[in-house]
């Protein structure tokens, strides 16, 4: 027996969840996710998210978005993003999301690296969670929208030139489980062809590929990894961003970041030798690349960063949740270094999509930090990837909303589907992983 609905969203993030409120009301949405609900990077994001101020900032906005992205850019897109960051912001409010504001009422703004004004909205330094779990209760709340937890699309179904669905591994926790009697994978998951005349992918980053990475685990790009196989088009697989500085900690499990600022306040990194080797307030990319080479040369997992020159007071209130962190780590950086890695942290490449989201492929959209609309070029400045997941998730919508009647199933190809070659997950996952890798190939993993 095969699942059937309208539309069906691959992921549970930001883009995801925002693009099951914004379609039509009288389609039937289902929306699956590989791990919890919770457990995505929309609800990881700290800083904030950035919005158009005034009329007069419009300029140097987007010359900040095109400059940290090198220029290479797709300005249609950014000028997209940023003249809906007001109506967005907007709709956020409403739906009921709380930004810091001043004793009058008024919203308040703050500035990251590359910015030169403050235009981020930020809801303490949980700004993702707030954003995440209001959207998440929004949708809570819509009868023709259903949620899937531990449901993990590990291929689409195709007839002739469109997508009509997917193939997901359903685990034993999922309220699917049990839904048909086909094939099992070797890790007890139940293999279940799932039927839609539009798949929307928001599967989020790529993180989980890599060694170190500050995103959950569980993000290993599968949605690339489909595209490769399908000959779905990407778009700068090879932009990946990585963070200089997260704490090392020997596990594989998500990578904690070691802010910017503390190196900005005085902090340096050592190699084993307790030797300097690198100015530290260099780029992101020229300090990773620095890290890298001095751990290749003396076959160390990681190099070492001091807080010595920074004094107590400061470390102790600006710098309170690392410290605490690190402390639990066993580490006291008041008065010893700590050992350091570069990680992985953001894909601005992905699978490549219009200005309405659409793929290369018919019927099948992708939004988030999955796909690549180019409005990030060659590097995301900060707090832009929130607004672009939602301006964009909410563009498909609308595309889907203006489109959907003429879209069509053949329930035929779906039915003739062999669905025992996804019983070895091991196999399949470690095959997407190596396409991948191959198109990240510039990156050391
Ligand atoms: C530590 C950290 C801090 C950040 N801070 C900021 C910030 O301050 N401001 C900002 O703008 N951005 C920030 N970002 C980036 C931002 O959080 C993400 O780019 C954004 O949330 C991506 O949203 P998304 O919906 O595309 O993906 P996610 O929120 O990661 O969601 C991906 C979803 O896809 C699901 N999924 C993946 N693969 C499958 C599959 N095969 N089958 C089924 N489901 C699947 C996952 O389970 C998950 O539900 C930060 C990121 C990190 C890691």
């Amino acid at each position: 027996m095969c699942y059937q609905t309208d539309v069906l969203i691959v992921g549970s993030g930001v883009a995801g969840l925002y693009c099951a409120l914004k379609l039509p009301s009288d389609l039937n949405v289902t929306v699956i996710t590989k791990a919890g609900l919770e457990e995505c990077d929309s609800w990881l994001a700290q800083g904030g998210i950035c919005v158009l101020r005034s009329e007069q900032d419009y300029d140097a906005y987007y010359e900040d978005t095109l400059r940290a992205g090198h220029y290479e850019n797709d300005r249609s897109s950014v000028d997209i993003m940023i003249r809906s960051s007001q109506q967005l912001i907007r709709d956020l409010v409403s739906y009921g999301v709380e930004f810091e504001r001043d004793e009058k009422g008024e919203l308040l703004y703050t500035r990251e690296g590359a910015h030169s004004a403050p235009r981020i909205l930020f809801h303490e330094d949980i700004t993702g969670k707030e954003i995440t779990s209001t959207l998440l209760e929004a949708v809570r709340k819509l009868p023709n929208v259903t949620l899937y937890e531990h449901t993990t699309m590990v291929d689409i179904i195709t007839a002739g030139d469109h997508c009509q669905g997917i193939v997901a591994l359903v685990g034993p926790e999922s309220e699917l489980a049990g839904f048909s009697d086909g094939p099992v994978t070797d890790d007890g998951r139940l293999v279940l062809a799932m039927e839609a005349r539009e798949v929307v992918w928001a599967c989020g980053g790529i993180g989980g590929l890599f060694e170190h990475s500050t995103n959950f685990p569980h993000l290993t790009g599968d949605a690339l990894g489909i595209a490769i196989r399908h000959g779905i088009r990407l778009r700068d697989p090879d932009y990946v961003q990585i963070h200089p500085t997260t704490l090392y900690t020997g596990r594989h499990e998500r990578s904690f970041l070691i802010s910017e600022s503390v190196r900005g306040e005085g902090g340096i990194l050592l190699n084993n030798k307790g030797e300097r080797f690198v100015d530290e307030l260099l780029p992101r990319d020229v300090v990773s690349k620095a890290i890298f080479a001095e751990m290749e040369k003396t076959g160390e997992k990681h190099v070492w960063l001091s807080m010595e020159k920074i004094p107590k007071e400061t470390i102790l209130h600006h710098f309170h949740n690392i410290y605490q962190t690190c402390l639990d780590e066993g580490y006291d950086v008041t008065k010893e270094p700590i050992p350091v890695v570069p990680a992985q942290h953001y894909f601005m490449g992905g699978v490549d999509v219009n200005s309405d989201s659409r793929t290369s492929m018919r019927q099948l959209y992708a939004v988030g930090e999955t796909s690549c609309n180019g409005v990030h070029g060659a590097n995301r400045l900060a707090s832009n990837s929130l607004l672009e997941s939602l301006v964009f998730a909410q563009r498909a919508a609308e595309r889907i909303g203006q489109e959907f009647a003429g879209k069509t199933v053949d329930h035929e190809v779906t039915r003739q589907m062999d669905l025992t070659g996804y019983t070895d997950t091991k196999k399949l996952f470690a095959d997407y992983k190596a396409d991948i890798l191959k198109e990240v190939s510039r990156i050391k993993v």
